[in-house]
């Protein structure tokens, strides 16, 4: 039998965790379908900027059991060229605690599971259809009155949504082992090289990095980029990975926006924000606990 539900998300990242926690809070019935087997692996800095972890803690996570490392100083390398900032003297809205991204989007499921929300793993939406009543059917099998994409940015297109295909590109990876430059700084390097983008090394615990670089533009130096500062920062001889250097298009979105299909596209789905802030969780945390507030209170979602 189909199984009706308020609003159906496709997606278990920050954006679609978010929206399902605020729904279940204010009594709205919703499931969340994800095609990964778990929450590991995301692509992506293992930054937490100041406002993301303002909004974790406003949706119910204790950010002290997320553990992570809180960097004293930041180094900016801006074409060879260096200087040192502390964290405490300068307003850092883009860099506040250095988390295992793993930590954190386990941290979401195992709080939106507790909230009572369903979650279905190795679920991958594959259709979606408008039925007569504006109701939409999922997969043939689940019916709901709204759907949420927060599925994160697809560099195609995806039921029917085209996305535009000059977004940012980053790659990162996670390093085990000790740092020969550890200073526990948080090192930002700026080359004309990468064009309008950055690279970085930082902790997030006592002995594990992220490293990373990305860049708004076609950037062809990337790869060599990353592996420059790999080679820097760790030598070239048995490196271990947590998570290997892999690269994705970056979205980032901090609104809300109903698209032409009638689907509630959010996080970095919704393609609304520039990731040159670095903000892309805050961005889907917000947007997510937004699209659930509006659908709440029965308010109107802005068109695309
Ligand atoms: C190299 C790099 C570095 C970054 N560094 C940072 C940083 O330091 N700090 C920061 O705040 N942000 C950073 N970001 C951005 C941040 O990772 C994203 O903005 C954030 O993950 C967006 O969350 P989301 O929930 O919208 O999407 P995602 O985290 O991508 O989650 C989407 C989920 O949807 C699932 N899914 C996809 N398709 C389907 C389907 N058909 N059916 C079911 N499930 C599906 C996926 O498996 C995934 O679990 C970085 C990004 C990159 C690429």
């Amino acid at each position: 039998m189909q199984k009706f539900y308020d609003v159906i998300i496709v997606g278990a990242g920050p954006a679609g965790l978010s929206c399902s926690i605020t729904l279940v809070k204010n009594k709205k019935t919703c499931l969340v379908l994800e095609c990964g087997a778990d929450v590991n692996g995301t692509i992506c800095g293992d930054g937490l900027s100041v406002h993301s972890i303002t909004l974790l803690g406003k949706l119910g996570i204790d950010i002290e059991k997320l553990g992570g490392k809180k960097v004293k100083n930041k180094k900016e390398y801006f074409n060879g060229s260096v200087r040192t900032v502390k964290f405490s003297d300068v307003f850092c809205l883009d860099f506040e605690l250095g988390v295992s991204r793993d930590a954190l989007n386990n941290s979401l499921l195992n709080y939106a599971i507790s909230c009572g929300v369903p979650i279905f793993l190795n679920t991958p939406c594959h259709s979606i259809s408008r039925q007569k009543d504006n109701t939409f059917l999922v997969n043939d099998t689940f019916i709901a009155n709204r759907v949420v994409l927060a599925c994160g940015v697809p560099g195609g297109k995806r039921f029917g949504l085209s996305y535009p295909v000059d977004l940012p590109f980053g790659i990162s990876s996670r390093i085990i082992g000790s740092c020969p430059l550890d200073d526990n700084s948080f090192h930002y390097f700026y080359s004309d090289a990468l064009g309008n983008g950055y690279a970085w090394v930082f902790p997030v615990d006592d002995n594990t990095w992220n490293v990373g670089v990305w860049s708004q533009n076609k950037c062809k130096n990337l790869a060599k980029t990353y592996s420059q500062l790999e080679k820097n920062y760790f030598g070239s001889a048995n490196i271990i990975y947590e998570r290997k250097p892999k690269g994705r298009i970056i979205g980032a979105g901090n609104g809300t926006k109903i698209d032409t299909k009638g689907y509630i596209c959010i996080g970095d789905c919704n393609l609304d924000a520039s990731m040159s802030s670095g903000e892309g969780v805050s961005y889907a945390l917000e947007s997510g606990i937004q699209a659930a507030l509006l659908l709440v209170n029965g308010n109107q979602i802005p068109e695309a």
